[in-house]
């Protein structure tokens, strides 16, 4: 009965749907991720074939893949603030479960329909899914610097160049690969769909990182690979526009996993500092502990209001720009408070806290990354920068 839950968190009024839908993503979150966790930590991030397609059914059961997508391709049409109370609780999640729910990267809305039916369809039914690969080894915070070509031939494109970091190109059916055309004297930078069975596609390596995380993040190579006309993705040159458009959702859904890990955090410490006795008093009424958490309780809460009002805006239809600059402060603000919230709570859980088993440990690992990728907090701070000059103090910071 969605009548009888309650809104327990604070934020925008919720409809009936949308609270029984919030609860819907918890539930799985709670019964279905978390229980993997410890085992996903000692399996280095990769669970057995036969647990993720359990997670996939479980997902698509429970209505939680695709969720931006329209139905009509196989995902939930969510509004931004809809989409934005699943990837909450999504992020309460550790080691990166939740990428086992099937989705895919926004841009795949921009293909044609026969790109759609090939490959946005069966990604949304968890029948392998997309990477992205922009960044190269001396293209990464600028990505203008790119070298990775693509050049006319009889049946479409010849593409040559490197991408590092392609997250999940270890697993996905297709890869978008942003290359430069060139016209003339003029560099267009293109999305092209490649598949990374086609001739000329090399695993170049597959480094550790600091998280384990269900997918690797390889190194591919790209030598003299055909391509067909049609797998330019948006139009020759657009290679730009539809990523900033990506990097606008990516960045918002950096901070809002951010949000649902601090909560967890919190979750997590107080129920520890409640519960934890030393020298004859609980540790939470000492305040070299509770102060610390009420710091994170401040940084969470912040933090929360910036992203909501993001996706407010989104749902708005407000100005792309402003939004860009709005979600890059979202995912700086987050970011960086996430990585203090994590510390903290590492810090009160004392030694147990540096145990791989402690939520705290992992997820002071794993945070660390949301201040490097889709744009370091450098880059963030760039653009924040540019809107204050280009859009004014106003319009950025209310
Ligand atoms: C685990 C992981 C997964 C990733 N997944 C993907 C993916 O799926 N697809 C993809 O394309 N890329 C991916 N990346 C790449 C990621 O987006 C880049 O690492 C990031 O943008 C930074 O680029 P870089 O590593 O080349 O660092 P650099 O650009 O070399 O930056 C090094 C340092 O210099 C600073 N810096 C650079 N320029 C400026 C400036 N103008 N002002 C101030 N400071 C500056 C940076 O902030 C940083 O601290 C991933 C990275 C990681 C670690």
């Amino acid at each position: 009965m969605t009548t009888t839950l309650l809104q327990t968190t604070p934020g925008p009024n919720l409809t009936p749907e949308q609270l029984e839908l919030q609860q819907r993503a918890r539930t799985f979150v709670e019964n279905v991720l978390m229980p993997l966790e410890l085992q996903a930590e000692e399996l280095g991030g990769k669970l057995p074939e036969d647990t993720v397609q359990t997670i996939k059914r479980e997902a698509i059961a429970a209505r939680l893949n695709g969720g931006r997508f329209g139905p009509e391709h196989g995902g939930q049409g969510w509004t931004m603030l809809e989409w934005f109370l699943v990837n909450e609780q999504f992020g309460r999640v550790t080691n990166g479960l939740h990428w086992h729910v099937p989705n895919a990267y926004n841009v795949l809305m921009q293909g044609s329909p026969e790109q759609i039916e090939r490959y946005l369809v069966p990604a949304l039914r968890g029948e392998g899914g997309d990477a992205y690969a922009v960044t190269e080894a001396d293209a990464g915070s600028d990505p203008s610097g790119i070298s990775t070509s693509a050049t006319r031939s009889d049946g479409g494109w010849v593409i040559n160049g490197e991408k590092w970091f392609v997250t999940s190109g270890d697993v996905a059916r297709v890869l978008i690969v942003m290359a430069v055309a060139a016209r003339g004297g003029d560099r267009l930078p293109t999305l092209f769909l490649v598949e990374p069975g086609s001739p000329g596609v090399e695993y170049v390596e597959s480094p550790r990182f600091t998280h384990n995380y269900p997918h690797g993040h390889p190194t591919i190579r790209f030598t003299d690979v055909e391509v067909a006309r049609d797998a330019v993705i948006g139009g020759v040159g657009n290679g730009e526009t539809l990523q900033r458009a990506w990097f606008t959702e990516e960045r918002l859904g950096i901070a809002t996993h951010g949000l649902g890990a601090m909560w967890r955090l919190l979750d997590e410490t107080v129920d520890w500092a409640l519960h934890r006795v030393q020298g004859a008093h609980r540790i939470m009424d000492y305040q070299g502990v509770s102060f610390p958490l009420a710091d994170s309780a401040t940084d969470a809460a912040v933090g929360r209001l910036l992203a909501l009002q993001v996706a407010g805006l989104l749902d708005a239809g407000s100005d792309p720009k402003l939004i860009h600059a709005k979600a890059s402060m979202a995912k700086l603000f987050v970011s960086e408070a996430a990585g203090r919230c994590a510390d903290r709570s590492v810090q009160a859980f004392g030694g147990r806290g540096y145990m791989r088993s402690n939520v705290a440990e992992r997820f002071l690992r794993e945070l660390r990354v949301d201040r490097i990728w889709e744009g370091t907090s450098e880059l963030q701070r760039l653009i924040i920068a540019r809107a204050l000059e280009r859009r004014g103090v106003e319009a950025t910071i209310h």
